[in-house]
């Protein structure tokens, strides 16, 4: 059985036994004794140790539409798994009461399963791909990469569901077996990243940038909230980013905000809001925006002619007419993505 505990990967060494993490962004400087920011990471006589591997505190198999990927494998299963805890801190998180733990929490929580159970159970379940989600993967990253590398070789796909908030170091050692990510940008303001999250925007942006060079499949997902992000300067901005940087074929994911954990005084998203955020991201020329969370129902429209390729309703696809390599049957427009055909 995976043991809980196991030592870290990319820290260094310091004086009085002090370790510096360079796992993800926040850079942390640990104490002998203490934890990183994210609580699952500690410093036991100036070794660090991950305090989460092989023990999930969710595993369930999901629609890849509700990762949301709807680029990846459209109609396929993923199964999902997650461990405590979280390097971001979001007012608004809906996963608060695993990606929030204590301080003093007592590892390990949760489930034992080693990366092999992880990927024969996705072969028993007829995934097509393991997602690393519900919390952060950056956090369980010893642990998601031994399952990724053994995925890979089963002939699995692998997903990260991300904050993006992860370093290039950590990039480099994981991009060879990842497949698809989709990355979090839930503002195009530092303030608000650092008021609400606890964290910055400029290393979100760079693993966006650097993802996309690696050839990640990716897809971006903003929750937009009422006062904090709902400027539509700001949201145009976001959406410019992506077509420059990113391209215009990277799907955006805009997901309406309803009250939740420390956000439960603001009102849900206006439907008007919403519209003005695909307005927005329509006139910076994005070629595949989705409403998430409004009972819309996000069907994928051939680029050049605006035929319905894919109907959805909610995670389910009714009808997929995309032919095979990824051609709208329609006017043979390639549509982006990866195994976007009908069976
Ligand atoms: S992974 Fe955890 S310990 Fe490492 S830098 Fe990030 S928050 Fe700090």
């Amino acid at each position: 059985m995976a043991d809980a505990m196991i030592e870290a990967r990319l820290y260094n060494k310091r004086a009085n036994k002090q370790v510096a993490c360079h796992l993800c962004a926040h850079f942390c400087v640990i104490n002998c004794g203490e934890r990183g920011l994210c609580g699952v990471r500690e410093n036991r006589d100036g070794i660090l140790y991950s305090l989460v591997y092989g023990h999930t505190i969710a595993h369930h198999v999901d629609p890849i539409e509700k990762k949301p990927l709807y680029h990846f494998y459209p109609g396929s299963r993923s199964l999902s798994i997650a461990t405590p805890g979280c390097n971001m801190h979001c007012h608004w998180c809906q996963n608060a009461g695993i990606s929030q733990v204590p301080r003093d929490l007592k590892f390990p929580v949760g489930d034992a399963m080693s990366p092999e159970q992880i990927v024969v159970a996705a072969q028993k379940s007829g995934s097509r791909s393991i997602a690393y989600t519900y919390t952060e993967p950056t956090i369980f990253f010893e642990y998601s990469l031994d399952t990724a590398r053994l995925a890979q070789d089963a002939g699995i796909a692998n997903v990260y569901v991300s904050n993006g908030y992860m370093t290039a170091e950590m990039l480099d050692l994981v991009h060879p077996y990842l497949d698809a990510a989709n990355i979090d940008l839930k503002s195009f303001r530092d303030p608000t990243y650092r008021k609400y999250a606890g964290a910055r925007l400029q290393p979100v942006l760079d693993s966006l940038k650097r993802l996309h060079g690696l050839g990640v499949w990716l897809e971006v997902t903003t929750l937009v909230i009422p006062g904090i992000n709902d400027d539509l300067q700001e949201l145009k901005e976001l959406a410019e980013f992506i077509v420059s940087e990113l391209g215009r074929d990277t799907p955006w994911h805009i997901s309406r905000f309803y009250p939740q954990y420390k956000l439960n005084q603001l009102p849900p998203t206006s439907s008007a809001t919403i519209t003005q955020a695909v307005e927005a991201g329509r006139a910076a020329g994005l070629n595949y925006i989705y409403v998430g969370n409004m009972g819309v129902d996000g069907d994928t429209l051939c680029p050049a002619c605006r035929a319905s390729l894919i109907q959805r309703r909610g995670y389910d696809i009714r009808r997929n007419r995309i032919v095979k390599q990824n051609c709208c049957p329609d006017c043979g427009q390639r549509v982006a993505g990866v195994a976007m055909a009908g069976g």
